[in-house]
């Protein structure tokens, strides 16, 4: 039985009409025909593909230079990439990711510098980057072109605002934990226990609207950072013992 909060079944059913269609095997073909006709070789550049599994592989997928570019006489040596991924059962969210992280790659195999600027910085603009390709997976048109079939444009747009919309949730989540470091990140928001209010200490807020004057303490939980918790035992508090970012926690994404 599928009830309706079923969040991950509701927003897939692109990927189950066209999985048939991506199978495992075609991910790379299908990938390195579009990086192709967008101009970008991905063999000619190079780019190294580490996708078979292996123990203690990062679980996460990601990009990054395996060669920095520089000169070598007087000759330029561009960068090496390399897609670090595993897609053991292919499908649209797999191939989205993969076309992703060789937006990625061709990103680094084109930067040329300085050895002081030879870096590759995770800024929204090199996520914009990569998903200007990868999105285009949600495209009839490319649907049509790359796998030989296509579902309607609100069925895929679903699939892709799905995980969006946890993209965005997750960024909110990491800013909270950002703020506030101490906070316990399976109880912090408004389903906290109870929390002391940084303007007055005698109150205290449990869940829902906070009964506090005080502005600042009105939403805690919510990217307030003066809001500590009450509970005077913060060994408590899970931090992010392994020094991983969230996002890494989170699984299952890109980097
Ligand atoms: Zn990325």
């Amino acid at each position: 039985m599928v009830e309706p909060w079923d969040y991950r079944y509701l927003n897939s059913s692109a990927n189950r009409q066209l999985e048939s269609k991506i199978p495992a095997q075609s991910l790379l073909g299908a990938n390195e025909r579009f990086h192709r006709d967008l101009g970008a070789d991905l063999g000619k550049l190079a780019v190294v593909f580490d996708l078979d599994p292996r123990p203690d592989k990062s679980p996460l997928a990601y990009t990054d230079f395996l060669k920095r570019g520089r000169v070598v006489g007087s000759r330029w040596q561009s960068p090496v990439a390399r897609v670090v991924g595993t897609y053991p059962t292919g499908g649209l969210y797999s191939l989205n990711e993969l076309v992703h992280e060789s937006g990625h790659a061709v990103h680094v195999s084109a930067i040329h510098t300085r050895p002081a600027y030879m870096d590759w910085p995770d800024t929204l603009f090199t996520e914009a980057f990569a998903d200007v390709s990868s999105w285009s997976v949600y495209e009839r048109a490319w649907q049509q072109r790359y796998l030989g079939a296509e579902v309607p444009a609100a069925t895929s747009l679903r699939s892709l605002f799905g995980d969006v919309m946890l993209d965005v949730s997750w960024a909110l989540f990491e800013l909270r934990m950002l703020r506030n470091p101490g906070a316990d990140p399976m109880r912090s928001g408004p389903t906290s226990p109870a929390v002391t209010c940084a303007s007055s200490r005698t109150r205290k807020c449990r869940g829902g609207p906070c009964a506090c004057s005080s502005r600042q303490s009105r939403v805690h939980g919510e990217l307030r950072p003066l809001v500590p918790c009450s509970r005077g035992d913060t060994r408590a508090h899970g931090r992010n013992r392994s020094g991983r970012s969230m996002r890494a926690i989170r699984g299952g994404t890109d980097g």
